[in-house]
């Protein structure tokens, strides 16, 4: 079994986007408990894997864990450091819910961001980008500056999320561009 019923979000992702191959290397943001770990590592099988949170994660057969918060510069800095470049960067990262909708929206794009510039930085060209964000009026401004990037950009509702949730996935398939990194 898997840790999170979350991980049934990434195989139907998956399933219909194509996104992690034998061979990949993935960056999953905002990865504890690690469900999609689990499914990225047995889809990456030979490939690399990488999982960030605020939380500890426990450890995995072959996934590499980093601690830390993705809003902050250095953590971004190093993990592309150590990343190098990737095939596909995943994130899941949601904020604390308050239960105030237009907050909890607008929290959800301002990690989906930080996860987009993350991408940005380290994802090779013809790459792939998922985030999970809760829909409202601010997430346009993050998909067009996704279909900038990208060949295409999809929004998915996955049907393992709730019904009554407002969350979805913004899918970017083949990025179109090469890494831009600070000093480049
Ligand atoms: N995909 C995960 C799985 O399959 O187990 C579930 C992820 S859970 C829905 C969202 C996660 O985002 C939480 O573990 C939370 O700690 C993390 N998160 C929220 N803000 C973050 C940030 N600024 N940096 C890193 N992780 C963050």
């Amino acid at each position: 079994g898997y840790r999170s019923r979350a991980a049934y979000k990434l195989k139907q992702l998956n399933e219909e986007s194509n996104l992690v191959e034998n061979g990949d290397t993935v960056v999953d943001l905002g990865a504890a408990p690690g469900g999609w770990l689990q499914v990225a590592s047995e889809l990456a099988d030979t490939g690399t894997v990488v999982g960030v949170d605020l939380q500890r994660i426990e450890d995995i057969d072959g996934v590499e864990t980093v601690r830390g918060d993705m809003t902050d510069e250095e953590v971004r800095a190093d993990l592309v450091e150590r990343v190098g470049e990737a095939d596909v960067v995943l994130s899941d990262m949601a904020p604390n819910m308050t239960g105030e909708y237009n907050l909890d929206h607008a929290r959800s794009v301002h990690l989906a961001r930080q996860a987009f510039e993350t991408a940005m930085e380290v994802l090779a060209p013809g790459g792939d980008f998922v985030a999970k964000v809760f829909d409202g009026p601010d997430l346009q401004d993050l998909k067009s500056d996704a279909e900038r990037e990208f060949r295409y950009v999809r929004e998915v509702r996955p049907e393992a999320s709730r019904k009554e949730s407002s969350e979805l996935y913004l899918v970017a398939k083949r990025r179109l561009t090469a890494p831009v990194r600070e000093g480049d």
